[in-house]
């Protein structure tokens, strides 16, 4: 499968297009950015453990009844997918309280739910990702009834599949954010990536942070915080 021409080019990835027109390839760079753009910086071998994690986690999640948009892995920094028509919305899934459901509704971080959380924004940068519900996504006309409980749905089994996955791998999955799609056929899969860019991920025993919030937050330790995420995804394999 070759790559023909670039579709877009994102913050995190480029998309490329591929002689069959249900599928692309996906690149994923280095490139960092937070809040929206405004921080922008690159983390060494990113595009790499993003690709290779987000991989392994979809292949792990079909097999938990998720369809998902991945079809092949071609190398460190490229996979093949689906080409799914995106959904416009960002799903997050909260376990513990951290960034901004700490900041929007005053608590301190690290509070653990009794149950999940589901949230939605309206994915458009040029808005910033404003938060919406249910009934807002059915007006914008962005995903009909049927097919936002299906995310529900889905979004809430890949929290239960994931957070064991991770505990037995000694890290609690505080939170994540998610994207779903529309294949030519109608079908809603997971889309987009599954990665320390998109999740929060946090030392089971030390509490220390595993994902771009080191990055965020002007912490260091950014790429080893990277490789020491991936390190026990790949020994987890
Ligand atoms: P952003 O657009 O937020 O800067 P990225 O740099 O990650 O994000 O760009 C990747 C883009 O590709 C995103 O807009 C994402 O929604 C989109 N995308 C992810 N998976 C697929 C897919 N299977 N088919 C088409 N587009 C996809
Ligand atoms: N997230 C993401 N992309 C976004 C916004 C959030 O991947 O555009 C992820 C983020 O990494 C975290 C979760 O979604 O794991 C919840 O993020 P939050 O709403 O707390 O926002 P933040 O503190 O990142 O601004």
């Amino acid at each position: 499968m070759e790559k023909t021409v670039q579709l877009y080019e994102g913050k995190a990835k480029k998309v490329y297009a591929t002689s069959d027109e249900n599928l692309c390839i996906v690149s994923y760079k280095d490139d960092a950015t937070a809040f929206n753009g405004l921080k922008k910086g690159t983390i060494v071998g990113k595009g790499v453990v993003n690709n290779r994690m987000t991989n392994m986690l979809m292949q792990l999640l079909e097999k938990k009844g998720v369809p998902t948009h991945f079809v092949e892995e071609l190398n460190d920094r490229e996979t093949v997918v689906k080409k799914v028509k995106i959904v416009a919305l960002e799903v997050i899934i909260r376990n513990v309280s951290a960034g901004s459901f700490a900041k929007h509704y005053g608590v301190e971080e690290g509070i653990v739910f009794d149950e999940p959380t589901i949230e939605f924004s309206y994915k458009n940068d040029d808005l910033g990702d404003p938060l919406l519900n249910e009934y807002h996504a059915l007006a914008l006309k962005v995903a009909t009834r049927e097919e936002i409980d299906t995310i529900k749905k889905y979004a809430f089994k890949i929290n239960e599949v994931l957070k064991d996955y991770f505990l037995a791998l000694g890290v609690r999955l505080i939170d994540f954010k998610l994207e779903f799609g529309k294949t030519a056929d109608g079908k809603i899969v997971l889309a987009d990536e599954i990665s320390p860019d998109t999740c929060r991920f946090w030392d089971a025993k030390t509490g220390e942070k595993l994902d771009k919030d080191r990055f965020r937050r002007d912490m260091g330790g950014v790429e080893d915080a990277y490789k020491e995420i991936f390190k026990r995804v790949t020994q987890g394999e």
